[in-house]
């Protein structure tokens, strides 16, 4: 099944720059059957676990996120690019595997305690979803894992998200 749905992943060499072989999602999210079987898969996971909010970090991750909270009864707490989120937030910056960036989070959004999936659409050099884990556990949320649909191994991204659980549906 797994196999499957990475075939359904575009591969673009050289974007948004040259040497970037970039993994284009949307061509499995237009597929229906594809989209519902990569948040069913992702979703059987966690089924159990006690899961209060689903962290999605802008842009793609709030697709995967917000389909992902749906399936597990959890809320969405969105962590986005500086600007954007409109109450107070706190701030991480980080480095891209093409560049370097911030990320928001609503210094509201999460209360000390509460059960967090934070979710991506892809886990390349770890850079993102290591400032998300630092805004998580500013706002003192308890990290269940660190979820992704794509992973791109030999960027070893995981490893920065440790000593938090990481899982990906699809490893290249
Ligand atoms: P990183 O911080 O290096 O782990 O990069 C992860 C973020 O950048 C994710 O939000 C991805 O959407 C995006 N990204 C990085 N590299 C790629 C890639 N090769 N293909 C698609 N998206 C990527």
């Amino acid at each position: 099944m797994v196999d499957i749905l990475k075939t359904t992943i575009r591969e673009v060499p050289d974007f948004p720059k040259k040497g970037i072989l970039f993994k284009d999602i949307t061509t499995l999210c237009k597929d229906p059957v594809s989209f519902q079987r990569m948040v069913d898969l992702l979703g059987h996971r966690y089924v159990g676990s006690p899961v209060d909010l689903v962290v999605g970090i802008e842009a793609r991750g709030f697709i995967v996120g917000a389909a992902l909270a749906y399936k597990l009864g959890a809320g969405v707490v969105l962590v986005r690019k500086p600007g954007k989120l409109p109450h107070k937030t706190y701030k991480a910056t980080y480095e891209l595997e093409y560049g370097e960036d911030s990320l928001e989070i609503h210094q509201d959004a999460i209360e000390k305690g509460q059960k967090v999936l934070i979710v991506d659409d892809l886990l390349a050099t770890g850079g993102t979803a290591a400032a998300v884990v630092e805004l998580v556990e500013q706002l003192e949320g308890e990290i269940v894992e660190c979820s992704f649909l794509v992973e791109l191994d030999e960027l070893k991204g995981r490893e920065k998200l440790l000593p938090h659980k990481t899982f990906s549906l699809i490893r290249y």
